[in-house]
């Protein structure tokens, strides 16, 4: 090969190389391995401090990959001298370095420290090191300091660390070097107190990333990047991680736990006013709703003491919890009742029952004020549930019924009267024939008491007309007297005969047609008295419907039906509406200006006291049906019966 193309080789080398260098993906990057905090490594051998930090974010920037190569300080100068290495993480600038290396814009400023013993008292700034021993690192600016100063001897290590201890271990009387990595390892080996720094910043020079001679490529970038550092925060934060006196993480916690304080302050002050307004709006809320109660309590208070009736609440075991003003009066009582039990206040109502009963219901009955007295109470007891269907007590009210018996009373007899009344018109009637019968009999007597056939007639017939006398008085007494039934076989047509008999005259007048169908076989076993009351009463109405009608027809039926035997009083009269008749019955329903509507209720009960029972049939403007049911009547008895009588 001849020079020339010795010469173009080393060109493309020399052009080349650089640029590889300088804009290639891989950085390589020295520094000093024992210079905490700006660089070293760590204990897990992690690549660490300032420096290595600002240099990865500003690879990070620049998409740079970095190669770190921790070394002795002078190793790495000289790497980088050689070009084994494109940047040197820290230098301090001086004019001898600079004319070898480039240097980036500073990013600190570097200092020195002289450090003594504590108990040194010869030391106090460098012109005292004469004679004395210094520890230094080789290649340490602070090397340089003291030099020139005469007789000082050197104790020279390769890094600042192997310096220190030097100082540490006694070997040396003081000790230069940087200020920042002297107090992280005296910090690290628990002996800060034990050294005094005597001379605060010695020689402040500025610190920056040195690169080869001539690289204004890389160093270009490495500016660019710290600047753009500056900006960011990035450096600041980086500073204040190594260098402030309190760890940015503890900072950092602590303005967390301010904040989150601050926050926590915040939530309980807007709980608490939310809980403030809240309360306030619900002692309104409650407020309105206690006025309304009351209120609602003062118009139930005022209803209760204003309706006729006593009332009293009670709670499940029967003490009362609530009484009104006519209940206090009724019963005379004071105050204090609340609490007490009412078979104390009441001893007359008749409670054990509903207050023993476990599914409890509604009860109401009658009871006398005292034994004897003629003061009656009507009682209705309903239990009470709350809105979770708990039966909880009981209401009761009391009624003063007295009145209203004595009342009913009268009226029952004025009822009876009337029906005497037509009873006894029918009786006079009634009583005339067999008197004209006897009297005539009596009247022949002088003239025929020789005559056979007379006298057979007249022992046949007085006695019998007497007895028939005899029966219309008893029926009478029978009507007027209350007492049990007395049951007797009754022949259904003679009864009917004797009734009818009681009307001859005022329907022979009123031009009434009577039709009677009435088997003489039918007997049935009842209190033929109140039976015939019965009868009186169905005739008595038949009557009273037909007045305005122009065709009068009563018809009285009667047969036998499936286990008992009908009987059935029918009128042409007015008739009724389908909705009258199930209040036929009730006591004293009437639609006549001189009635008083006992005699269909009183009919009712005899038939019912009879086992049997009542029922109408009517049709308005046609006419109305009284059907009367009976039991069937044992025939052996009926017959044995009907020869007695016969
Ligand atoms: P009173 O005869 O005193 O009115 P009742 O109990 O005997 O009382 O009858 C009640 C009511 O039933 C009568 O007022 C009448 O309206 C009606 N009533 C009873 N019987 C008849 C009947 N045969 N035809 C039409 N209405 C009748
Ligand atoms: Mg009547």
């Amino acid at each position: 090969m001849n020079r020339r193309w010795w010469a173009i080789a080393l060109l493309a080398l020399v052009w080349l190389y650089p640029a590889n260098a300088s804009a290639g993906d891989v950085l390589r990057v020295v520094f000093d391995k024992e210079l905490p905090p700006f660089s070293y490594t760590d204990e897990h051998g992690d690549v660490s401090g300032f420096n290595v930090d600002l240099i990865r974010a500003i690879a990070e920037q620049n998409g740079f990959e970095l190669e770190f190569m921790p070394l002795e300080w002078e190793d790495a100068v000289s790497y980088l001298l050689h070009g084994k290495a494109d940047v040197l993480l820290g230098m301090k600038y001086t004019s001898r370095y600079d004319r070898v290396v480039d240097f980036s814009e500073s990013f600190f400023t570097m200092s020195e420290v002289l450090l003594v013993p504590k108990a040194d008292s010869d030391i106090y700034t460098l012109n005292h090191l004469k004679e004395k021993v210094v520890a230094v690192q080789r290649g340490n600016t602070g090397m340089d300091l003291v030099q020139d100063i005469r007789r000082v001897k050197l104790l020279v290590s390769f890094n600042q660390r192997d310096a220190l201890d030097n100082l540490m271990r006694g070997r040396a009387d003081a000790f230069i070097g940087n200020r920042w990595t002297a107090a992280y390892f005296l910090d690290k080996a628990g002996r800060r107190d034990d050294f005094v720094m005597r001379s605060g910043l010695i020689n402040p020079t500025d610190y920056a990333f040195a690169v080869r001679e001539g690289n204004y490529e890389l160093l270009d970038k490495l500016n660019k990047g710290l600047n753009q550092l500056y900006r960011d925060g990035t450096y600041t934060r980086l500073y204040s991680q190594y260098f402030e006196p309190y760890s940015p993480h503890v900072t950092d916690w602590w303005r967390k736990l301010v904040i989150a304080l601050v926050i926590a302050m915040a939530i309980v002050v807007v709980t608490l006013v939310t809980i403030f307004t809240w309360n306030k709006r619900l002692q309104e809320e409650v407020r309105r709703q206690t006025a309304a109660l009351a209120d609602l309590l003062a118009f139930q208070r005022k209803v209760l003491d204003n309706t006729e009736s006593a009332i009293l609440s009670l709670d499940v075991s029967g003490h009362v919890t609530l009484i009104n003003q006519v209940a206090r009066r009724l019963l005379s009582l004071s105050d204090d009742v609340l609490g007490r039990h009412i078979s104390s206040l009441l001893p007359q109502l008749p409670l054990e029952t509903p207050l023993e009963q476990l599914a409890p219901r509604q009860y109401e009955g009658e009871f006398q004020w005292e034994p004897g007295s003629i003061r009656v109470f009507h009682y209705y007891m309903a239990p009470f549930a709350n809105a979770s269907h708990e039966h909880v007590g009981w209401i009761v009210s009391l009624q003063d019924r007295t009145e209203q018996k004595r009342l009913q009373a009268r009226l029952v007899a004025q009822e009876k009267m009337r029906a005497l009344g037509q009873l006894v018109a029918g009786i006079a009637h009634e009583l005339r024939n067999p008197l004209t019968a006897i009297k005539t009999f009596v009247e022949l007597l002088p003239k025929k008491l020789d005559d056979e056939r007379f006298r057979a007639e007249l022992l046949r017939y007085v006695p019998e007309e007497m007895e028939r006398m005899n029966r219309i008085l008893e029926d009478l007494l029978d009507y007027s007297r209350a007492k049990p039934l007395q049951m007797q076989n009754v022949e259904l047509r003679e009864l009917v005969g004797s009734v009818l008999g009681l009307f001859a005259r005022r329907m022979e007048r009123e031009q009434v047609e009577v039709v009677v169908e009435v088997p003489g076989e039918l007997v049935i076993r009842a209190d033929r008295a109140r039976v015939k009351q019965v009868l009186i009463n169905l005739v008595m109405n038949a009557l009273e419907a037909m007045a305005a009608s122009p065709r009068k027809r009563l018809t009285i039926r009667a047969g036998g039906v499936a286990g008992g035997v009908e009987l059935a009083v029918g009128d042409t009269g007015e008739g009724m509406d389908p909705e009258e008749l199930p209040r036929l019955f009730q006591p004293f329903y009437t639609t006549k200006a001189q009635g008083i509507g006992l005699g269909l209720y009183l009919s009712d009960r005899i038939m019912r006291e009879h086992g049997g029972r009542i029922e109408a049939n009517s049709a308005k403007g046609k006419g109305t049906t009284f059907t009367l049911w009976f039991e069937r009547q044992e025939k052996e008895e009926s017959h044995a019966q009907l020869a007695h009588r016969g």
